[in-house]
C-alpha cells in the first residue's frame, strides 16, 4: 500500500514538472522575432539565371552567393 502512495507522490511530481516544462516551452516562441516577414513584406530577390524575381525565403542559393529561382536554373547557371 505504501508503495501505491509513493508511485501517486512521484506521479504527480512528475505531472507538475511536465507542465512546468511546457508552460516555459510555449512562452519561448512568442519572445522570438519571427525569422522571416517583417511587416508581412518579404525581401525579393532576382534569380540570376531568368531573371524572375521571387521572395527570398523560396530562392536556391547557388555558387558565388547567387540566387535562383529553380535547382535548374541554378544547374543551368554554373555550367554555363
Ligand atoms: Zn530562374
Amino acid at each position: 500500500m505504501k508503495f501505491v502512495l509513493w508511485a501517486l507522490v512521484i506521479y504527480l511530481c512528475w505531472r507538475w514538472f511536465t507542465a512546468q516544462k511546457k508552460t516555459v516551452a510555449d512562452a519561448a516562441p512568442k519572445t522570438q522575432k519571427p525569422h522571416k516577414a517583417d511587416d508581412g513584406v518579404e525581401q525579393m530577390v532576382q534569380c540570376a539565371q531568368c531573371g524572375i524575381h521571387l521572395p527570398s525565403s523560396e530562392a536556391i542559393a547557388g555558387p558565388e552567393r547567387k540566387l535562383f529561382c529553380s535547382h535548374e536554373h541554378s544547374e543551368q547557371h554554373h555550367s554555363t
